[in-house]
């Protein structure tokens, strides 16, 4: 039975970039360093920007990304001082490769989730937007982290360069014995956003014919299925995350959003000044949120248009639903 994971105050996250440098290259990748830069923060920054999230918000989830998060050499020093500040839960969001031998350094009980990105059920379709060997690293990393008994999440971005296989993950998932697995849509963000890029969203038609179906699919075989919503039905409220919520997207140059949607735009609500979480000056995405427009997400209509189409009347033909809106299938 597939349900809405509406966001809450009560549930907050903190997605901290703690640095942009990566090993890949991938094809879609949302790291935008002309507006996050190209910083490595100091374990020290870390620490203090970790302790100042933790004093401003209530057991939150945290989950450390990059770039790719395992080239930092004290990940494990940070998920340590995490778990000692009260954060309910810690993920390591990774491409696979596992880099300083950060499994030896981290246990189960101090990283709830190693989530992989993984973009085909084949070399080579996953290869051809990830870079030569990374369905390999990133497999063989799954089975590493599963031998020493942490629990994964594979992540899956879906385009129109790798739809066709989204439907043989659910026989991967199950082989590799994967906990989550979160279906995500592509972002036009980072180089997916440039003109000419080669991975473009699915259409609304093949998204809701071909999402919900596969991951009741891999429901069925005991994986915790995860996907946006996108489109609302004709009954669905419309919230913002921005208003309702409380997510924190932390990149090392201090940027701090609320919504993922403005990230290639300094638009940021807040920003880190002498390590302390202070508001950005007007005008940015707080201002945006209140706007209440026909089409649902108003970040939606301003980054990415194409999104969006109209009867002949003008009207829109659907509402955006909040990029942080989920449907989540319990496993069977
Ligand atoms: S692994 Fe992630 S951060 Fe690295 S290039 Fe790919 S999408 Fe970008
Ligand atoms: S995606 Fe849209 S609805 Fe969600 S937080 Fe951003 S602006 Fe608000």
């Amino acid at each position: 039975m597939k349900q809405t994971v509406a966001f809450t105050k009560e549930a907050s996250n903190v997605f901290f970039h703690i640095l942009t440098r990566c090993n890949l290259n991938c094809r879609h990748c949302y790291i935008n360093y002309q507006q996050h830069g190209k910083k490595t923060l100091s374990i020290e920054t870390i620490q203090k920007w970790l302790a100042e999230m933790a004093g401003r918000t209530k057991n939150a989830n945290l989950i450390f990304l990059g770039g790719e998060p395992t080239l930092h050499p004290d990940l494990s020093v940070a998920v340590k001082a995490a778990r000692k500040m009260g954060y309910a839960s810690v993920t390591i969001d990774t491409n696979g490769y596992l880099f300083h031998h950060i499994l030896e350094k981290v246990t189960p009980e101090e990283v709830d989730y190693f989530s992989f990105s993984l973009d085909g059920a084949e070399p080579e379709t996953n290869d051809a937007l990830r870079g030569k060997g990374t369905f390999e690293a990133c497999t063989a990393g799954i089975r590493k982290a599963k031998a020493k008994a942490f629990k994964t999440s594979l992540i899956y971005t879906v385009s129109a360069a790798n739809l066709r296989e989204l439907q043989r993950m659910p026989e991967l998932l199950e082989a590799l014995k994967v906990d989550r697995f979160f279906i995500q849509v592509i972002g036009l963000r980072g180089k997916a956003g440039k003109k000419g890029a080669v991975c473009s969203p699915v259409t609304r038609t093949q998204w809701l014919e071909e999402i919900p179906r596969v991951a009741r699919r891999a429901a069925a075989t005991g994986v915790h299925a995860v996907y946006p919503k996108v489109y609302l039905d004709d009954a669905d409220p419309f919230a913002c995350a921005g208003l309702v919520a409380d997510n924190y997207f932390i990149f090392p140059n201090g940027r701090v959003y609320r919504c993922p949607l403005c990230e290639d735009y300094p638009l940021h609500g807040f920003r880190f000044r002498d390590d302390r979480l202070a508001a950005a000056p007007p005008i940015n995405e707080t201002d945006l949120f209140q706007l209440s427009i026909p089409e649902g997400c108003v970040l939606n209509k301003l980054v990415q248009p194409e999104t969006l189409t109209y009867t002949p009347g003008g009207s829109p033909a659907y509402r955006i639903a909040c990029c942080l809106l989920k449907e989540e299938i319990p496993p069977a």
